[in-house]
């Protein structure tokens, strides 16, 4: 930690919804080196006009109709929604966020794999493609393969100093293949001081797996499906990863991954290490104790990945307010542009993706207005990314936070806004990744001023923090912020707003139902992006850098990238 810094007092959240833990652990921020005007002196957010909501709902109907075709992401349906977006933001009077571009170009590629002619074995089994096992590679490749490498169980897969974890300790799998668990030891013990207890922390992500295993050197990594742990059966296992899956074109074409990733049946990786002759669970039980060393199976395994590829382009959107004293640092705000597109069958081929993610899109246009109207520009620079192919797996988002361009290090700190329903009045706010950083305290002091009370994510064992564009920018240290109008309807309370949400999961989220219509009641909504223009225009006009709360998965990342910059 930087000298510089020093402890301040901190907001104090009510003891009963926070940890003594996690409030001894609020850290305080730094300023950022320039001369702070007085307070008072800074442009307050009370200045701002409210978000007009007759131009919200005509920017919402807009990237909602028929006209832009669901936004798929290399589509004339996108080319024309990237167009519209640059348009509303050069009226709007933003600068251009990426130099002298309003767009980031986003490489993308679709990969199918010929199930035909690649395999995986494993000692002296091929397993089923689909039924029991399901691979794939990243890298950009028509061919890849390997031989005769060893097979090595890994607990969890985790190396995690701040939880004194490390799966990885003592063993090198260079060229070998890992096999490891899904989700984290603090899931399976559901004790609340291993990891993060029931809540899934980003190491029981699958994603980190296998990046994990490609730091480490391994030529293929597995997961074993557990439905439980995994929170989802083998059929959307095999849904998912079966056909056409698309990714970034990274730098590197993926050279970096494994050779294989995938995923095998629990039932066949419990015989498979009968055939090398282990209990599968008694060392399940000993990967949730800090004394797991990895365990060598005595199996070699052999595979062969045949692909077709086709490359592809899209983009992400990006405009800017420039700062008037500290430029060179940012706020950001995040929202993905893209949506399904046109499916094949059907009366209504087109999914519209009003509320997922029309409304968000729509969101950072309406604060960026917001805040552009102001008589004096905030003294940090703001960001409003519209991101791409969130719905093909967070990539935008992820190339973005891979190829940055500002340093990722100068990022104040993010929102994200991603599929706002048109609820009616409403009694909260769900944090989703409840207790990650001190945005949260920020977020708290704009709630109180509208009556508003904090819920955490209602089932953080799901992991949803892990599945929308923040995380993308969270995991490459920078503090990001998820946050929704909650269910709590002042009309009819919990009951009611979890059934608002149920009537949208099933019978309009991903389909083409999710549509704009006129009769929707916009003033949570508006509301909502209020709150989110006011903590960014409050992190515009400070000097802090709000941290990751101390103890969670991305502090010391963000820590040693502060340090480096100042
Ligand atoms: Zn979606």
């Amino acid at each position: 930690m930087n000298a510089r810094r020093r402890p301040k007092l901190h907001v104090m959240l009510p003891a009963a919804i926070l940890s003594a833990a996690l409030l001894a652990a609020c850290g305080g921020g730094a300023p950022d080196g320039e001369s702070l005007p007085e307070r008072g002196g800074a442009v307050a957010s009370d200045e701002a006009p409210g978000i007009d909501e007759a131009v919200l709902r005509e920017r919402i109907a807009t990237l909602a109709s028929d006209e832009f075709e669901g936004r798929a992401p290399a589509s004339a349906g996108g080319a024309k929604t990237r167009g519209y977006l640059i348009e509303e933001m050069k009226k709007i009077g933003l600068k251009p966020g990426n130099g002298d571009s309003y767009e980031q170009i986003v490489p993308t590629v679709e990969t199918t794999l010929n199930p035909e002619t690649s395999f995986l074995k494993i000692g002296e089994k091929t397993y089923a493609y689909g039924p029991e096992v399901v691979y794939w590679t990243k890298r950009v490749e028509e061919a890849v393969s390997f031989e005769d490498s060893d097979v090595v169980f890994v607990g969890y897969g985790v190396v995690a100093p701040e939880y004194g974890w490390d799966d990885y300790a003592g063993v090198d799998v260079t060229g070998k293949t890992v096999i490891m668990l899904v989700n984290d030891p603090g899931f399976a013990t559901q004790d609340p001081d291993v990891f993060n207890g029931n809540a899934m922390t980003y190491y029981g992500r699958w994603t980190y797996k296998y990046e994990e295993a490609a730091r480490q050197g391994a030529a293929a990594a597995i997961i074993v499906h557990q439905t439980a742990p995994a929170a989802y059966g083998w059929g959307v296992v095999e849904g998912s990863w079966k056909g056409p899956q698309i990714d970034l074109v990274r730098r590197d074409r993926g050279a970096s991954r494994v050779a294989l990733e995938g995923w095998m049946q629990e039932a066949d990786v419990r015989a498979l290490f009968e055939t090398a002759g282990k209990d599968f669970d008694a060392l399940v039980a000993a990967a949730a104790t800090p004394e797991f060393e990895a365990v060598p199976l005595d199996l070699k395994a052999s595979a062969a990945i045949k692909n077709s590829i086709r490359l592809s382009l899209s983009a992400n959107v990006v405009g800017m307010l420039e700062g008037s004293q500290a430029p060179e640092a940012y706020v950001l705000y995040v929202a993905h542009w893209d949506h399904l597109g046109a499916t094949a069958a059907g009366e209504d081929k087109i999914s519209n993706g009003a509320v997922d993610n029309a409304t968000g899109t729509a969101g950072i246009l309406s604060i960026a207005e917001s805040i552009a109207a102001l008589p004096e520009r905030p003294r940090r620079s703001i960001l409003f990314l519209a991101v791409t192919a969130e719905e093909s797996g967070l990539l935008g988002s992820a190339y973005f936070a891979e190829d940055p361009f500002v340093p990722l290090a100068n990022i104040v700190g993010g929102i994200n806004i991603d599929g706002v329903l048109p609820v009616p009045a409403t009694k909260n706010l769900v944090v989703t990744g409840y207790g990650a950083s001190e945005l949260e305290d920020i977020l708290k002091k704009y709630a109180d001023q509208r009556g508003l009370y904090i819920s955490p994510d209602p089932e953080p064992e799901k992991g949803y923090f892990y599945r929308s564009d923040h995380i993308s920018i969270a995991k490459k240290g920078v503090p990001m912020l998820y946050a929704d109008l909650g269910p709590d309807f002042v009309d009819g309370g919990v009951e009611a707003g979890e059934a608002f949400g149920a009537d949208y999961r099933v019978n309009r989220y991903h389909l083409p139902a999710d549509e704009y219509d006129p009769s929707w009641d916009m003033e949570s909504m508006v509301m909502l992006f209020e709150i989110a223009r006011d903590i960014g225009l409050d992190l515009a006009n400070s000097g802090d850098w709000p941290n990751w709360y101390a103890g969670t998965e991305f502090r010391g990342l963000r820590d040693a990238q502060r340090a480096e910059a100042e």
